[in-house]
């Protein structure tokens, strides 16, 4: 009897040391990002769901993002939901709510004051990617997968070391041999080009993404999508919200693939976000800035499970967000340390205790 005293003290005292060593804070792992932005995609159908249901024959407010969202609000981090009782607002870091000036605040993590359109050259201050790099990040461990040419000049300030895959460009910053998985599907996109001409269906964007994350699992990889801003021009809301209905489906290919590539997926993090809002009622299919909701956007955080225990909301100014902390989560959520705040700089939405 007391040998078996001895024995499940013995058990308590190694159970308790286990539990204790669960508890030390661990040994910093290699983190991934994953960073996904939707084009022009209101607050209003991402928290609210369908808006006009009599263009689409569905009661207001049926969900049209179900997957993510159940997702985010159960593991993750949900900015700009403003009219949400507890909810935060999260607004454009430039004055014009047009796209490009938006991906740049969201890379560089500064409020943009040069860009005032779509037709700005190529970014001269150092972005997410450029630090990566500097870093000493391999070429393949920073990838970009984006429908949009537009994007290809708010990626990199210096000359271009990160891979890329460009709207009807071909893959960049691999061998022959490496990028020929990828030429049969931009063969594919080329093919079937969207009737609004410049930008490669996000369906090729998304399966261009997906290959090269199972086969070059990147540090961070950023996938960005612009099909819901196109229809949205066009005044199409049934197209508008099939294609966000699309992401949805994409996103569950995509949490399915990290899940079954074992550590790497269990060290990825997830952040989706988008370049600008649109009007609100009938006027909904533009943005610019004479309409307030075009400055309105939104964040979504999923940090990787081995950093969920760890993360919690900022500590300060907890209800007001802004594009500028989008570049700060994603070096918080890499294991880097944010670049030093400035005037109009932002900070990560997210914090690791
Ligand atoms: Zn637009």
């Amino acid at each position: 009897m007391r040998q078996l005293t001895r024995i499940v003290a013995l058990f308590g005292i190694l159970h308790f040391t286990s539990l204790s060593a669960l508890a030390m804070p661990e040994s910093p792992k290699r983190q991934n990002v994953i960073l996904i932005t939707l084009d022009g995609v209101r607050y209003h159908e991402i928290f609210g769901g369908v808006q006009r249901s009599r263009e689409i024959g569905e009661p207001k407010h049926t969900p049209i993002l179900p997957k993510v969202e159940r997702v985010f609000r159960e593991h993750g981090f949900v900015f700009g939901d403003r009219n949400r009782r507890g909810g935060s607002t999260m607004k454009i870091s430039n004055r014009i709510s047009l796209s490009q000036p938006g991906y740049r605040s969201i890379l560089t993590g500064d409020f943009e004051e040069q860009c005032r359109g779509n037709g700005c050259g190529v970014i001269d201050r150092e972005t997410i990617i450029d630090r990566l790099m500097d870093e000493g990040f391999e070429s393949r461990d920073v990838a970009t997968f984006a429908s949009w040419d537009v994007i290809d000049r708010c990626l990199e300030s210096k000359t271009p070391r990160a891979v890329k895959s460009i709207a009807f460009e071909s893959v960049q910053g691999l061998t022959g041999v490496e990028s020929s998985p990828f030429l049969e599907i931009e063969e594919r996109a080329r093919a079937d080009r969207p009737h609004w001409g410049g930008s490669r269906r996000d369906t090729y964007t998304f399966e261009m993404g997906l290959k090269y994350l199972k086969t070059y699992r990147p540090r961070f990889l950023y996938l960005s999508f612009v099909d819901t801003d196109e229809y949205a021009h066009e005044d199409n809301y049934p197209g508008y919200v099939g294609a966000l209905r699309d992401f949805d489906q994409r996103f569950v290919q995509l949490m399915d693939t990290l899940r079954s590539l074992g550590e790497y997926g269990q060290e990825t993090s997830i952040v989706i976000t988008t370049d600008h809002g649109r009007g609100r009622w009938f006027i909904w299919k533009n943005h610019s800035r004479e309409w307030i909701d075009s400055t309105r956007v939104w964040a979504l955080v999923l940090p990787s499970p081995g950093l969920r225990e760890r993360s919690e909301l900022r500590r300060s100014d907890r209800r007001r967000f802004a594009h500028v902390d989008i570049r700060p989560t994603l070096e918080t959520l890499l294991g880097l340390e944010p670049r030093a705040a400035g005037p109009g700089k932002g900070r990560s939405l997210v914090e690791l205790n």
